[in-house]
């Protein structure tokens, strides 16, 4: 029967990185050595060039340039795992590394970017507030019984899109990083401290950055005072490095921590899941499933992946179900969320509208299983993560979706008005009709916005791409 999408099995193939000039003569042995791996790391055009040489061309070197220098909130940080994860069926070329979804949200480009409006006039570094509602440093409690652990500012990949683009990674040319001022042992021991004084918080979410980024000791340790206090029932370990890294979870002494915490963790009724990142099929390669199954085979309860939902990556019916079901059956991987992009600078163009999300939501229903078919949320500021179905009210013409929340986070305690107030959440204005983007361009405020430096920008990113 046709159906809007075809299901097919698919069998997981790890791309030939010696078709990469750069890595011709790389060795098996090489590539699955973690150590191997961060050591070969693209962190900038030149280590690009070293790994592509002359099959791309210099205007998309260039091209990368640009963004680094005048967009980027992020620096390069791709490790050869993720490289060779684009256009994985053959040589790259520039076309095809220009259309690839890997590359578009791993290494953004000044011409991928909306050159009418980068960034949305209500974007912000930190959009979702984290640092403003860390109950310590690093430790984020927004929801009542939950909180965020930033253990680390650093990830063995960066991420262009990163939300927690404020405080992650190296410094731009066009952000400044906020740095955490404890030292890391106080930090750490500030939070312990905070969760043993609060009994109401159950779940700890273990994040950064990446907890692959942590050297194992100092994570498992951290992991195993967790486990002493009795309140915390759920722990969640967030490392995109399962897949952009798969080869540090592979490793021995990483397994066998691993099982030892999910052994404590059984005997105590508390459950240790691993959540990962990943946004596109391509990235689902037989490594990756492998390093999944082995954290399993430690007896933790659950690897799951939170996704984001990124335009030119992977938000259409055929990316999401493809992304999916290769999860799912192929590396026992449990698709759960995909965020919305979040509102920081320069996203843009990354960004889908609540209605195309609520439309993506309703066109990936009933293929997959309904424990394994995720949902799509838009993680609304002041509010926390929503279905995005589950707006209040929605102005389609100037892009403003409404929502409301049931508990208070922690900058609300003594206001009285948290639970009757309606939040805001913006679409990106390029998807709004003629006389929403009229309006935008009347009442913006927008610092900087001017028509010359626009056109001027759409002019160079057209030169970039012919
Ligand atoms: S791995 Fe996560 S924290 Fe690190 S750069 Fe990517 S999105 Fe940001």
């Amino acid at each position: 029967m046709d159906q809007p999408y075809g299901y097919r099995q698919r069998e997981l193939v790890e791309p030939d990185w010696r078709r990469l000039p750069g890595w011709r003569d790389v060795t098996e042995a090489d590539w699955e050595s973690p150590q191997w791996q961060r050591a070969h790391c693209v962190k900038n055009v030149k280590g690009l060039r070293s790994v592509f040489g002359d099959l791309l061309d210099d205007r998309f070197y260039a091209d990368l340039e640009r963004d680094q220098s005048e967009r980027a909130t992020m620096s390069i940080l791709v490790p050869p795992q993720m490289i060779n994860t684009m256009v994985p069926g053959g040589v790259p070329s520039t076309d095809a590394i220009y259309a690839d979804p890997v590359r578009r949200y791993m290494l953004p480009v000044f011409s991928d970017r909306d050159p009418d409006w980068p960034s949305h006039p209500r974007s912000s570094r930190d959009s979702l507030h984290e640092a403003e509602m860390w109950a310590v440093e690093g430790l984020t409690h927004r929801y009542p019984t939950k909180v965020l652990a930033e253990l680390l500012p650093t990830c063995p990949q960066y991420c262009g899109h990163c939300t927690r683009m404020d405080l992650v990674g190296n410094s731009t040319p066009q952000v400044d990083k906020h740095k955490f001022t404890l030292k890391p042992v106080d930090r750490l021991g500030a939070m312990i401290d905070y969760l043993r004084r609060n009994p109401g918080i159950r779940d700890v979410v273990v994040s950064g950055g990446d907890v692959g980024n942590m050297p194992w000791p100092r994570l498992e340790a951290f992991v195993d005072r967790l486990l002493e206090i009795d309140n915390i029932r759920d722990l969640r370990l967030a490392t995109k490095a399962l897949m952009g890294l798969p080869q540090h979870w592979l490793q021995d002494d990483v397994r066998h921590g691993m099982e030892r915490l999910a052994g404590i963790a059984r005997t105590r009724g508390v459950s240790i899941a691993i959540h990962t990142h990943i946004n596109s099929v391509q990235s689902v390669t037989p490594l990756v499933a492998r390093a999944a199954r082995a954290m399993l085979e430690t007896g933790i309860r659950d690897v799951r992946n939170q996704g984001v939902l990124l335009r030119g990556v992977n938000a259409s019916q055929e990316d999401l179900l493809d992304l999916c079901f290769a999860l799912q059956d192929e590396a026992s991987i449990l698709p759960y969320y995909f965020y919305m992009c979040d509102m920081i600078p320069g996203s843009e163009h990354w960004r889908v509208a609540v209605h195309e999300a609520q439309a993506l939501q309703h066109a990936i229903m009933g293929y997959l299983p309904g424990f394994a078919t995720p949902r799509i949320v838009c993680d609304v500021p002041y509010v926390g993560k929503r279905w995005v179905h589950q707006l209040d009210s929605y102005d389609r013409v100037r892009g403003i979706s409404y929502w409301t929340k049931n508990y208070r986070t922690s900058v609300e305690a003594d206001d009285a008005d948290a639970l009757n107030r309606l939040y805001d959440y913006y679409d990106p204005i390029r998807s709004l009709p003629a006389d929403g983007q009229a309006w935008w361009r009347e009442h913006t405020g927008r610092p900087g916005y001017d028509a010359v430096a626009a056109q001027r920008s759409r002019d160079a990113a057209a030169a970039l791409v012919t």
